[in-house]
């Protein structure tokens, strides 16, 4: 309204202004607060473009105060203009940009959930499997191993059995809740699945990697569920040489079906054909680490 109204009076009233000269560069302004918000984004670029808008703003009183006559009704109507249309595209600039944000935190909240278990907040299986891609890359580039170590909860159909799914469901939880306090910051613990879970974990032969995972399981087995002993069958597998996701996966769950058979609640280990462990096996378990309050 107010500048349908201003348009009107500029068009009615004759432009006797000696602003004129002035405004006519003033207007070229927002090209500048466009390029400020271009080249440095939201924040800086809107920074930036206030501290033009201020300096052409004191510009514009220094002219029209040193001009020889009083300021008319024109005059007032061309900075008017001026510093309506300067504001309004600085303001215009800075929806756009918080409408860049916005949509960036939205890629960034889908690729999260893309990757993510929504009953344990742990990675699911698609991060897993990029994440074993990534650390089949790393070992061909740095010779360093990576073990895998698969693991599945014993009798838990029991458990949905005899306390309800959503009893599960909170056990599921509550195992990734122990289980993360326990893995190193390089490793990735996620859901493969059901009541299946994997543990990625860098640099680690098949030593450590056993010590790992018998950590894990004695964790398990002492951590208190509330209602419910909960123990998990471990099957452990180690890169070697020419492995895929497939086949590593394929040996860890191999281990974890012995393991399973060998009674449950317990680690057992697969070697692919010409692998074969170090004999600085069974590494003293360090100490187990008192878990956080619940
Ligand atoms: P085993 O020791 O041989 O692994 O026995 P098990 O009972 O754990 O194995 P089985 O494969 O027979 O059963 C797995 C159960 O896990 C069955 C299924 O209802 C339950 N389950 C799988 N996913 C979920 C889930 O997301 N929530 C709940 N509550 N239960 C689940
Ligand atoms: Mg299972
Ligand atoms: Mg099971």
């Amino acid at each position: 309204l107010f500048l349908s109204a201003s348009l009107l009076a500029s068009l009615l009233t004759p432009q006797t202004s000696t602003l004129i000269p002035y405004a006519s560069t003033g207007y070229w302004f927002p090209v500048l607060y466009g390029l400020a918000f271009l080249m440095f984004g939201g924040p800086l670029g809107r920074l930036l473009s206030f501290a033009l808008f201020v300096v052409s703003l004191l510009l514009g009183l220094i002219y029209a105060v040193s001009s020889a006559r009083a300021l008319d009704g024109s005059d007032v109507l061309v900075l008017v203009q001026l510093y309506t249309s300067n504001g309004l595209v600085i303001l215009l600039l800075e929806g756009f940009a918080r409408l860049a944000q916005l949509q960036n935190e939205h890629a960034v909240a889908l690729e999260r959930a893309a990757y993510s278990d929504s009953l344990t907040g742990l990675g699911n299986r698609r991060l897993l499997e990029r994440e074993i891609m990534a650390e089949l890359g790393r070992v061909q580039r740095y010779g360093k191993p990576f073990a895998l170590v698969l693991f599945d909860l014993d009798h838990f159909k029991a458990v949905n059995d005899r306390y309800g799914h959503d009893a599960g469901d909170a056990v599921l939880r509550e195992v990734a809740r122990a289980l993360r306090f326990y893995v190193r910051q390089v490793d990735v613990l996620g859901r493969w699945g059901g009541e299946e879970f994997v543990l990625l974990a860098p640099e680690l032969g098949f030593a450590e990697a056993e010590s790992f995972a018998e950590r894990l399981r004695q964790v398990l087995e002492g951590h208190d569920f509330g209602f419910a002993k909960v123990t998990a069958s471990f099957g452990v597998s180690v890169y070697g040489p020419g492995d895929t996701v497939g086949a590593l996966v394929k040996r860890a769950d191999e281990a974890l079906y012995q393991a399973k058979a060998l009674g449950r609640n317990r680690v057992s280990v697969s070697l692919a054909p010409g692998q074969s462990r170090t004999d600085d096996l069974r590494r003293a378990l360090e100490p187990l680490r008192t878990p956080p309050p619940r």
